[in-house]
Order: C-alpha cells, then sequence, then structure tokens
C-alpha cells in the first residue's frame, strides 16, 4: 500500500530542491498580529472596491439627496444608504485583515504529528511549501502563500483568502454591497423621475449634463455589483449550506469529512446561533474559537523530510523513516 508514496515524495524533492531556501527551521510566529496580504493585484483590487463605494456615495448624497426638496427623503436615504456603505466598508475590512485559518508555517515535526495523538496507518500530508501538517480540508494559495483551513477561493476583491474564520465578513461585504447597489438603484430611478417632472437645473447640484452622467455611470456602477454579489452571496451560502468549499466542489472529491446539517452549518460559519450579530462585521467567530485540532503556538523540534507521512505501528515515528 505505500508504494506510490515514495515516487511522490521524490517528485516532490526534486521540485523543491530548485528552491534554496526551502523548508526553514520551524519559525516562533506572534499570534494576533494585524493579517495583510501583500500582493500588488489584491491591495489595487481593494482600493478600487473601496473607490467604487465612495464614488456612489459622494453620486447619492451630492447629486440626489442633498437638493431634493424632501428633508425626511432625504434623512431617511441618507441614513440608510450611509449606514449599509459603512457596514459594507467594514465587512470589507474584517474580510480582508482576517487570518483566514492560516495554518501555522513549519510544524510538519516529529513532536507535533505525535501531540496529534492519530491512530498507526493514518497517513498525514506536508505541505513542502509551507513545511507544516495540513488539517483536513486545508489547500495551499499561492498568493497568501500559505495553507488555509476550509480554503473556499483567494478573492482579490478583498485581498484575501475566504476560509474558515473569515467567511462570514466575506458573505456580509456580499450582502452589504448587494443593498446599497439596490437601493442605489431605486434612488436613481426616482430621481430621474423627479428632474424630468421637474426642472433639469434645480434638481442637482452639478449641471444637467454632468447630473445625467454621473446617475448613468451609478447604474452601471450599480447593476454590475448588483449582478456580481448576488451570484457571489449565493454561491457562498450554498457552500456553507452544503458543507462543501469552493475548491472542493471543484475537485469534485467524495468528502472525506463528516458533513453537518445546513443549519449547524450556518451557525458554525456565522459564529453561534442565529441573532443580529450574524449581521455584524464586528463581532467575532464565538463558536470557532477552538481550533478543530491542536496546534501548538510554537512548533519545536526538526521539520521531516517526508511529504506523505504514514503513523508506524510502533511508538515513534523514527520506526518509519
Ligand atoms: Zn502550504
Ligand atoms: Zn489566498
Amino acid at each position: 500500500m505505500r508504494s506510490p508514496v515514495p515516487r511522490f515524495r521524490d517528485v516532490e524533492r526534486q521540485a523543491s530542491g530548485l528552491e534554496p531556501a526551502h523548508c526553514l527551521p520551524p519559525r516562533h510566529e506572534r499570534q494576533n498580529n494585524m493579517w495583510f496580504i501583500r500582493d500588488a493585484c489584491g491591495i489595487i483590487c481593494a482600493i478600487i472596491t473601496w473607490l467604487l463605494v465612495v464614488f456612489a456615495e459622494v453620486v447619492v448624497l451630492f447629486v440626489m439627496l442633498i437638493p431634493s426638496k424632501s428633508l425626511t427623503y432625504s434623512l431617511l436615504n441618507g441614513t440608510l444608504f450611509n449606514s449599509l456603505a459603512f457596514l459594507a466598508l467594514a465587512s470589507h475590512f474584517r474580510a480582508m485583515c482576517t487570518d483566514p485559518g492560516a495554518v501555522p508555517k513549519g510544524n510538519a515535526t516529529k513532536e507535533y504529528i505525535e501531540s496529534l495523538q492519530l491512530k498507526p496507518g493514518q497517513v498525514v500530508y506536508k505541505c513542502p511549501k509551507c513545511c507544516s501538517i495540513k488539517p483536513d480540508r486545508a489547500h495551499h494559495c499561492s498568493v497568501c502563500k500559505r495553507c488555509i483551513r476550509k480554503m473556499d477561493h483567494h478573492c482579490p476583491w478583498v485581498n484575501n483568502c475566504v476560509g474558515e474564520n473569515n467567511q462570514k465578513y466575506f458573505v456580509l461585504f456580499t450582502m452589504y454591497i448587494f443593498l446599497i447597489s439596490l437601493h442605489s438603484l431605486v434612488m436613481v430611478v426616482f430621481h430621474f423621475l423627479y428632474c424630468f417632472e421637474d426642472d433639469w437645473t434645480k434638481c442637482s447640484t452639478f449641471s444637467p449634463p454632468a447630473t445625467v452622467i454621473l446617475l448613468i455611470l451609478l447604474c452601471f456602477e450599480g447593476l454590475l455589483f448588483l449582478i456580481f454579489t448576488s451570484v457571489m452571496f449565493g454561491t457562498q451560502i450554498h457552500s456553507i449550506c452544503t458543507d462543501e468549499t469552493g475548491i472542493e466542489k471543484l475537485k469534485r472529491e467524495d468528502p472525506t469529512w463528516e458533513k453537518t446539517t445546513s443549519w449547524e452549518a450556518m451557525k458554525f460559519a456565522f459564529g453561534g446561533p442565529l441573532s443580529m450579530t450574524w449581521f455584524s462585521p464586528f463581532t467575532d467567530l464565538s463558536c470557532q474559537k477552538e481550533p478543530s485540532d491542536p496546534v501548538p503556538m510554537f512548533p519545536q523540534g526538526e521539520i521531516i523530510e517526508e511529504d506523505v507521512i504514514e503513523i508506524p505501528f510502533g511508538t515513534s515515528l523514527d520506526q518509519n523513516a
């Protein structure tokens, strides 16, 4: 049964031999430090996302709400739009700056594998790129350069992976962007009607041509965001409810994990029983505080060389070598 293992191992060794800085000794990683991926494409996409929300904010305020004759209409819509936009940007920030579930680098040591107390004959895999033992359902992301627990996909728009720890914030981001897009489209329709009925020179602080261009641009942006976020939101909720990540769906492999019910999966993803905290990007995922397997904060010992490790029937991993 173990014959394919050394062949696979040799291929990985050959490939890794090209990288001189491969598998450094275990590093002591500081916990709770800010998570931010230094990827130029992701940073540009994240800035574009913020700028598009700011553009929508400017058009909604200065073209539609401030020139409106009805103070009640302006106040109600202004409060609603600004609150949703604030929640969207806060969710974006949390999705971007929350560790999506990175596996500590360099924990592929004999001591760590022994601490997992696995059954003899069980097989564990080492990620040759981050030199860590891959937990079940973790995948390596080449942009984040880390193995991520329950990685769904890497999203450049939030410049981060969507994984076990930040999926809630990503879902909230798509939901709030969907809502502000819908709200701004409704306001654009009302404002066009208002301008057609009233005087074009009085229905906006801008000139009539500038008003029309800005409203059409907002319409275009709103429609694009509406379609994009509704697809993303639906896909994410489906992934959570079916307890299957985007990568697992793509691979179409038989699940190696025990699937939970849709409701339990939703409660796990959103951090507890249904409450207002589900919709808040400011609450943490309290029910996910304990990782699904014990991870030592500071990996001890030498990195093992094998990429596929079968737990021996003896008492020590040395017997497996
Ligand atoms: Zn990895
Ligand atoms: Zn990633």
